[in-house]
């Protein structure tokens, strides 16, 4: 007879009663935990290698409830992106987080189809991006309740995305500058509840840091620690904030990086070191394309910067930067390898 360990039973005691026995979705529950989940399934977070933790392939600033289907075309999109995707393999990058969520144009097939022809590990998402004024967000996410909301994101993970048994990596939400809205606290709970019975990590793009101190408050009354949390854009914070967050224990993700901001990137890592808060900071470009026009169908346009430079400054200028700022080739590994891996992998953070 072969041996089933005791928490595994457990486990899929568990998943019995709460009624998701639905075979993928018990392997999920119980296989995930510890690992990292790209679209391709779970790997061990030590295969995660380098990684640029907050980008983007294809986006679409239609708007929510607007496109009834993806409007750019998928062929073409995969031609523009995936000599793109090879180059930054060819620069020793092995995983490639991709943050753009449902309604603003997630389109995981692609994304599957990158992972598979370019090599690269991929990660996806689920939750909704509420900044922007609500631009994104659908319609449901103004009459459901928090518990509502997380059955659907919940319900991503245990199922697969839209048929396609592709798994969402970590849950991604987008907020407002300041203190959070009843609307985007209400998000919040809902990538809580989430994240307490996947283990999903929560990216949350933020408007400043003090919505990320309110993300950490928000998340403390739901018993999520704040290691749960990815500050994103945590850049356009001018500091002291940033320092503050990380001794609490969130991520710190400073994803924004391009030759323009070396400076400020500079004075961030430095201080950042100097509070020895280094394990707490991620690093990326939060490059993308986006579908041009109002019709069904759009062209793709790369983001300003011209597609020579999608996904090369970290490579070109930060990682040399740090270099020569004297950062040891072991905390640059930090930066780079042993925190995505960390920060991605499945596990729940509880208070
Ligand atoms: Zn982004």
């Amino acid at each position: 007879m072969k041996l089933i360990s005791r928490r595994r039973f457990l486990g899929a005691a568990g998943a019995i009663a709460g009624g998701m026995l639905t075979g993928r979705g018990v392997f999920a529950a119980q296989e995930a935990e510890g690992r990292i989940m790209t679209v391709l399934g779970p790997i061990d977070p030590k295969d995660l290698g380098l990684t640029l933790t907050h980008e983007h392939c294809v986006v679409d600033f239609l708007g929510a409830e607007k496109a009834t289907a993806p409007r750019h075309n998928g062929d073409e999109a995969f031609q523009i992106i995936l000599p793109h995707l090879k180059a930054l393999r060819g620069r020793g990058c092995r995983s490639f987080v991709e943050c753009t969520p449902k309604y603003i144009g997630r389109d995981v097939r692609l994304l599957r189809r990158l992972a598979q022809a370019s090599g690269l590990q991929i990660l996806t998402n689920t939750g909704y991006y509420g900044a922007a004024g609500n631009k994104f967000m659908p319609k449901h996410a103004y009459s459901e309740s928090a518990d509502e909301l997380a059955a659907r994101w919940f319900a991503e993970w245990r199922d697969g995305i839209e048929g396609t048994g592709i798994r969402p990596g970590f849950i991604k939400l987008g907020v407002e500058k300041g203190k959070l809205s009843d609307l985007h606290t209400k998000l919040l709970r809902a990538a809580a509840r989430v994240h307490l019975k996947s283990g999903l990590a929560i990216a949350i793009h933020s408007g400043d840091g003090e919505a990320a101190l309110d993300e950490i408050r928000v998340l403390g009354e739901e018993r999520v620690a704040p290691s749960g949390l990815i500050w994103v854009h945590a850049q356009n914070d001018p500091g002291p904030i940033q320092i503050e967050a990380a001794k609490r224990g969130a991520w710190v993700s400073l994803d924004g990086f391009s030759e323009k901001n070396r400076g400020r990137y500079a004075k961030f890592l430095g201080s950042l070191r100097e509070a020895k808060l280094l394990h707490r900071v991620l690093l990326s470009h939060d490059h993308f394309w986006s579908v041009e026009g109002e019709g069904e169908r759009g062209g793709l346009k790369l983001h300003s910067g011209g597609a020579e430079t999608a996904f090369v400054a970290v490579f070109q200028h930060l990682l040399p930067d740090l270099r020569a700022s004297a950062f040891s080739e072991e905390e640059i590994r930090q930066l780079t390898v042993t925190n995505p891996a960390e920060a991605f992998t499945v596990r729940v953070r509880k208070l």
